[in-house]
């Protein structure tokens, strides 16, 4: 049985306070409602890390991933942050690929290859986006992209570091803008995903793979998209802001497993 996640990625949005805030009512929701399958993930920016990890500490299935993290170690690299800092904060997670950081930030499949084993080698566990463009929907070319996106990413780690990876299925058309992947889409993409996997590292691996579904996910269109066999949990953008709705779409999790 695959480990469900729902994931927040809060962007760039929420003040200190606000963060706090945030963090600390899903704690406590969480801990009140554990589940042993489903794994809850909170992305906020750099500077709330610290707090949401303690927020989150020793509440079992409530982690901290941090939104993107460089590919080198340290050095002269002014403004940003290494995977090792983000280790030593207590942060578990790392999402690497979001379309937002490919487009407005030009990160290539060689970055995020890079940003992948960086992040491995400090056992962060990478979220790793993938998703193309309305523009490539239209063209029929959504299976080329994504096994492009893949071919020169996740399908070159070593075995041994591919279980520990989490997988995003984002079609970028999707992101932000209130138009949801229909669940046939969504499992046809997941499938072909699971299928690449699988070419590459096996079947056994690729079963063992979250696969997460990314884009204008809320709670009315969650349980239809958890229904779907290889959906395994959502990246949330825009609904993880607010606690309510976030924690709607983790309980249509849980449902989907009763
Ligand atoms: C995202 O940014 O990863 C995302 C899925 O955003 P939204 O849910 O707002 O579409």
């Amino acid at each position: 049985m695959r480990r469900k996640i729902i994931a927040g990625n809060w962007k760039m949005n929420k003040t200190a306070n606000e963060a706090a805030a945030l963090a600390q009512e899903l704690a406590v929701h969480i801990k009140m409602n554990p589940h042993d399958r489903v794994e809850t993930l909170i992305a906020p920016p750099f500077p709330f890390l610290q707090t949401c990890v303690r927020s989150v500490s020793e509440i079992p299935g409530f982690h901290v991933a941090a939104q993107n993290c460089h590919q080198e170690k340290s050095g002269a690299f002014t403004g940003e942050v290494s995977a090792a800092m983000l280790a030593s904060l207590g942060v578990s997670h790392v999402i690497i690929g979001h379309s937002e950081r490919r487009t407005f930030f030009g990160e290539t499949n060689d970055i995020l290859k890079a940003k992948l084993n960086a992040a491995i080698e400090q056992n962060l566990i990478p979220v790793f986006c993938v998703g193309e463009t309305l523009e490539e929907r239209n063209n029929h070319r959504q299976v080329l992209v994504i096994e492009e996106q893949l071919q020169h990413t996740v399908c070159q780690l070593d075995y041994a570091h591919l279980r520990q990876i989490v997988i995003a299925y984002e079609p970028v058309w999707a992101i932000g803008t209130g138009l949801t992947a229909t669940p046939e889409q969504a499992q046809e993409m997941h499938v072909v995903i699971r299928s690449l996997i699988s070419k590459s590292f096996g079947h056994g691996n690729a079963e063992i793979i979250p696969i997460l579904y990314g884009g204008s996910c809320n709670p009315k269109n969650a349980a239809s998209l958890f229904a779907c066999e290889d959906v395994d949990g959502a990246l949330i953008g825009g609904a993880s802001l607010n606690a309510n709705d976030f924690l709607s779409i983790r309980n249509a999790m849980i449902s989907s497993l009763a």
